[in-house]
């Protein structure tokens, strides 16, 4: 790869804490080298606190664009001059880009990855959503462009599952206890909570779901984990098991990094296959440096 940093290399980045553990700066940099652009994707570790400053110090250096993970997903929109329309419904931005006329533009590519990997999915289809935090509200916003339904929410927060059917009033809610009784019906069951994925010192197995809920969905279900470390995740191992079809986050990671430079590069067709085998490829050592030593946290959101 011959890449050289030049007074005319043009910046972009990544903010969130931590970063440090991000596949993007992989997965783009590789894309951006294929294409021969002359862009440099940067992490910038960030700390809640400091996002004003660090988001006006962006726009100083003449940053074209960035994503955003956690903690400022949220906490960034006061920030923007404009926010797409969608993402301020989610009420969440996860990409920001330079506006012609100063400031920054925000939007939501979560909800474009989220969707790529069901683009094949037949419209009508009865979809159960775990988890009611941030991801879920891109999920549902994504199930709902594609005119997934019933769309079901099973979360543990009263507060939270109200909040969302403020939001979307034509998606259903769910108690965890009331999960059984719709798992026959359900021909999409995307995870949306942490659960199963990995954290040093917590058990290895962890499944939102058990084998035996598993076998209660109809042959030929969909099971989609927004979670991508480990990759499969024992929901996803239990899922091909029993016959169902597996789709991992990594596709959705992906995917939101595609549509995200894509974005910024004027609306360019950019190379998702480079960015899949960078992403994998990071993946790959991340897990070897782990198997060296469980200690780090591996963020799992960019
Ligand atoms: P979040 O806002 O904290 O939401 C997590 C949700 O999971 C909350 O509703 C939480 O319930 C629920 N939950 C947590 N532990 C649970 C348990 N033991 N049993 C039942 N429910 C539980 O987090 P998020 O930002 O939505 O992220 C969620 C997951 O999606 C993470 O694993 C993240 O890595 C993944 N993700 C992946 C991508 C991707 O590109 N693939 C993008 C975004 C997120 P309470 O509200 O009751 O705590």
């Amino acid at each position: 790869m011959d890449r050289r940093i030049s007074g005319s290399t043009q910046l972009l980045g990544l903010i969130g804490d931590p970063v440090v553990h991000s596949l993007s700066p992989a997965m783009h940099n590789a894309a951006l080298a294929a294409m021969g652009e002359d862009y440099c994707y940067v992490p910038f570790p960030v700390a809640a606190e400091r996002l004003a400053v660090a988001v006006a110090g962006l726009a100083a250096i003449g940053v074209r664009g960035f994503n955003v993970t956690i903690p400022h997903k949220q906490a960034i929109l006061p920030l923007l001059s404009q926010v797409e329309a969608r993402a301020a419904k989610v009420g969440a931005v996860n990409t920001v880009y330079a506006l012609p006329e100063g400031g920054w533009g925000g939007t939501n590519t979560d909800i474009d990855g989220f969707v790529q990997p069901l683009l094949g999915l037949e419209k009508g289809i009865p979809t159960l959503i775990l988890g009611c935090g941030g991801a879920a509200r891109a999920a549902i916003q994504g199930c709902l462009e594609l005119e997934l339904g019933p769309v079901r929410v099973a979360g543990r927060s009263p507060e939270k599952l109200q909040a969302l059917q403020q939001t979307w009033p034509q998606v259903e809610t769910l108690s965890w206890a009331e999960l059984d009784r719709h798992l026959p019906e359900t021909s999409l069951v995307v995870n949306t909570t942490p659960v199963g994925m990995y954290k040093p010192g917590s058990p290895a197995e962890l499944s939102p779901l058990s084998r035996e809920q598993l076998r209660l969905l109809p042959a030929g279900a969909v099971v989609y984990d927004l979670i991508y470390v480990p990759d499969p995740t024992p929901l996803l191992r239990m899922a091909a098991a029993l016959g169902h079809t597996p789709i991992s986050g990594l596709e959705m990671l992906i995917h939101q990094g595609a549509k995200a430079l894509s974005l910024w590069l004027g609306g360019k067709p950019v190379p998702v296959e480079v960015m899949r085998q960078a992403a994998r490829q990071q993946l790959a050592q991340i897990e070897a440096d782990r198997a060296r030593d469980p200690k780090p946290q591996l963020s799992s959101q960019s």
